[in-house]
């Protein structure tokens, strides 16, 4: 937006711009920059804006006035107003929602293998899920801990065959398939996982020292969203120029329904939203 000469506000609720890229161990599908880390590259995409001039906040929008030809966003700790929006709040983990998730998370349940796998070095871990980051968490745990069990609900994984490789090849990894996590025990810390197996109804205790929790993500949206037309997931309902169900609004990244989810489609989106933003301001 700064290249095309548009006044620019970003609010970035976290101190670091990057988003869930922040905790990512190794972004290897990004053109041009293979095997980078997640928070390198998050930092080059900030340092470019810088360059150009962006202006940077920090602040979580809560609601937002978007009918008219000026938009207000209310936040924690200002009210900000522009012409035009660009939504690109990304999405969050989902939870399991079973016994002992929420008590024991941050005792060795946790949402984020890069952030807190250092912890588990020498120990065991269970990861559970079967996508992408499900994958590269397990095969990241594998180079640390002394065992990582993979617990996934079907007999057949649906992250990328590339990942799936290294899982499969992998002989610190093992893989529980047709298996569901029914509670995470121990006392103030995680020590074990209570495991079923969908075909045989077979109930297993397994010890464990860490439980990464990778089921997926769902939108950040809820801000927005009782004022923009979303999808029955919650994503904003947007094709690829951006535009949502209110005029001057635009969704880029995670929170637009697509696809693909990744940081190609995501910087494809900006680059998609700041043309249709152009394209909306000649129009008045
Ligand atoms: P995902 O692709 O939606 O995978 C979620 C996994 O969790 C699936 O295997 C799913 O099982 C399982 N699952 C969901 N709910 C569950 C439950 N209640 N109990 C047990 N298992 C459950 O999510 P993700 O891996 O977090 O990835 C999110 C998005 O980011 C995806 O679009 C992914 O492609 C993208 N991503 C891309 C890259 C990359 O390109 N390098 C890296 C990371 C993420 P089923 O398979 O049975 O549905």
């Amino acid at each position: 937006a700064k290249r095309a000469e548009l006044d620019t506000l970003v609010i970035e609720r976290e101190m670091m711009s990057g988003g869930q890229i922040l905790s990512t161990y190794e972004v290897d599908n990004y053109p041009g920059l293979p095997g980078s880390s997640g928070f390198d590259l998050g930092m080059k995409f900030r340092e470019h804006a810088d360059q150009l001039g962006a202006v940077f906040t920090e602040d979580c929008i809560e609601s937002a006035e978007l009918s008219g030809a000026v938009k207000t966003l209310y936040g924690q700790k200002e009210a900000y107003q522009a012409r035009t929006v660009i939504i690109a709040t990304g999405a969050r983990h989902k939870k399991l929602g079973i016994p002992g998730e929420e008590e024991l998370s941050g005792s060795g349940v946790s949402y984020c293998a890069t952030c807190d796998g250092a912890f588990f070095k020498d120990k065991t871990a269970a990861v559970i899920g079967g996508g992408d980051v499900a994958l590269e968490d397990a095969i990241f745990l594998s180079r640390l801990c002394k065992k990582v069990h993979l617990i996934h609900r079907r007999d057949e994984l649906r992250g990328a065959k590339t990942l799936q490789k290294r899982v499969l090849e992998s002989d610190k990894i093992e893989v529980h398939w047709n298996t569901v996590a029914d509670a995470i025990e121990g006392d103030g810390r995680v020590e074990s996982l209570v495991l079923t197996n969908r075909k045989t109804g077979e109930t297993e205790r397994l010890e464990t020292d860490g439980v990464f929790i990778a089921v997926g993500i769902e939108p950040e949206s809820s801000a927005f969203s009782q004022i923009v037309e979303t999808d029955s997931q919650g994503y904003f309902a947007a094709g690829e120029d951006g535009a949502t169900s209110v005029p001057g609004v635009f969704a880029a990244g995670d929170v637009r329904t697509k696809q693909l989810r990744q940081v190609l489609t995501a910087a494809s989106d900006g680059a998609n939203c700041v043309t249709s933003v152009e394209r909306y301001l000649a129009e008045r």
